[in-house]
C-alpha cells in the first residue's frame, strides 16, 4: 500500500475537473452511429459456465448515455433487463466505503490489479492482500461480507437498496439466474472459505457467496447502468432522482478502482483504448464513466476470451472518442 495521508486529511485548496458532454443533438448523433457502426459485428461467445446466460439472444444489443445534468439517450435495447452480474462489484465496493470509510475498505479489500482471471485462486495465493481488489470476485466477496447487516438477510435487503438508489427505480432478481448460478458456484464458494482461512472474509463465506450470488442476478437495462454510472460521475448524486447515493469522496474512490481493474485483466487495454473508467459484466453489460459528464451503459451478450462484451468495447470507444470523453487526450497550446 502506498503511504497515505490521514483519513481526514483535506488539501488546503481542492479543485475538481469540470466540462459538459456536447449538444444532445449531438449526442443522439453519436448514438446512432456507434449503433449503425458497430451493430454489424457478431464476434465472442456468450458465457456459458453459468447455464441460464447461455440461453439469451447473442443480437440483443443496447446502448444509453445518462448525462450528469439529468438527461437520457438510448438506441436499441435499451431498455431490456439482463443480469448485472460483476457490474455489481462498483456498487457495492461504494456502499461499502459509506459504511466502513475508504481507507479501511483499502486496506480490507485491496485496490491493485491482479493481472489475472477474475475468479483466479492463484491470485489469493501469490499475494499477501488476498483480496487483491473489489472487482475480482475474492474481493469482491469479501466486500460483499462488509455490507452492514445483522444477518445475511438484512446484508442482501441493504445491497438492493443500495444499487436501486444507484439506478433510481427498484431493481428486482433474476431467480432463473440466481438458481442456475446457485447450482453451480461451487469456486466462488471455495474462494470464500479460502479468504476465510486467510481472515479476510468478514462474514460466514456461504452466505457471503449466497448474498454476492444474489447481487449478481439483479436486473438491469442499459438505461439502469447509465443512470448508475451517471450516478458516479456526478459525485454520488444520481441525476435523474436528485438523491445523494454515496459521497463525492466514495465516487472518486470507486471510479479509481474501476480505472485499475474494471474490465479484468485486459484492464490496460481498455484504458490504453478508452481512457474512462469502466466495468464489464458476464451477461455481457459496460458501465463506463466520464467523470463530471456522465454514465454508458451497453448491452451486448458476446463476450471476448477476458469476459468483456466484443461489441459493448467498441462501442464505448466509438462513444468516448465521438463525444469527447477520454480522460487523457489534450490538445496542444499552441
Ligand atoms: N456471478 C459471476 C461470478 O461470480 C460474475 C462474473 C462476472 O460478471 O465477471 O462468477
Amino acid at each position: 500500500m502506498a503511504p497515505s495521508l490521514e483519513d481526514d486529511w483535506v488539501p488546503p485548496r481542492a479543485a475538481v475537473s469540470t466540462g459538459e458532454l456536447p449538444s444532445g443533438a449531438d449526442i443522439e448523433t453519436a448514438l446512432a452511429e456507434a449503433y449503425e457502426h458497430c451493430g454489424p459485428i457478431t464476434d465472442g461467445n456468450v458465457a456459458d459456465y453459468i447455464p441460464a446466460l447461455a440461453a439469451v439472444d447473442p443480437s440483443s444489443f443496447g446502448i444509453a448515455v445518462a448525462s450528469s445534468r439529468g438527461g437520457l439517450w438510448t438506441a436499441g435495447d435499451a431498455y431490456s433487463e439482463f443480469s448485472i452480474q460483476s457490474i455489481s462489484k462498483p456498487f457495492v465496493f461504494a456502499l461499502v466505503c459509506e459504511a466502513i470509510g475508504h481507507d479501511a475498505a483499502r486496506r480490507k479489500l485491496g485496490v491493485n490489479a491482479t493481472g489475472l482471471a477474475f475468479n483466479s485462486v492463484m491470485a489469493i495465493e501469490l499475494n499477501d492482500q488476498r483480496t487483491m481488489n473489489p472487482m475480482v470476485n475474492a474481493g469482491a466477496i469479501a466486500a460483499t461480507s462488509l455490507i452492514p447487516g445483522v444477518d445475511a438477510d438484512e446484508q442482501w435487503s441493504n445491497i438492493v437498496a443500495g444499487l436501486s438508489s444507484f439506478a433510481g427505480r427498484p431493481l428486482t432478481m433474476d431467480e432463473e439466474v440466481y438458481r442456475s448460478e446457485a447450482a453451480t458456484n461451487l469456486r466462488n464458494q471455495g474462494i470464500a472459505h479460502l479468504l476465510d482461512g486467510y481472515g479476510f472474509l468478514y462474514a460466514d463465506p456461504d452466505e457471503s457467496t449466497d448474498v454476492y450470488t444474489k447481487q449478481c442476478s439483479l436486473r438491469v437495462s442499459s438505461v439502469d447502468l447509465a443512470v448508475m454510472g451517471a450516478t458516479l460521475a456526478d459525485g454520488g448524486v444520481n441525476p435523474r432522482t436528485g438523491q445523494q447515493v454515496v459521497t463525492a469522496v466514495t465516487a472518486k474512490r470507486t471510479l479509481a478502482v474501476l480505472a485499475t481493474a474494471g474490465l479484468y485483466e485486459t484492464s490496460g487495454d481498455w484504458l490504453f483504448d478508452i481512457g474512462l473508467p469502466g466495468k464489464s459484466g458476464v451477461s455481457g453489460g459496460i458501465v463506463t464513466v466520464s467523470p463530471g459528464k456522465g454514465g454508458l451503459g451497453v448491452w451486448s451478450p458476446p463476450l471476448d476470451s477476458a469476459g468483456n462484451s466484443v461489441r459493448g468495447q467498441l462501442v464505448t470507444r466509438y462513444l468516448s472518442d465521438a463525444l469527447g470523453l477520454n480522460l487523457f487526450a489534450s490538445v496542444p497550446l499552441n
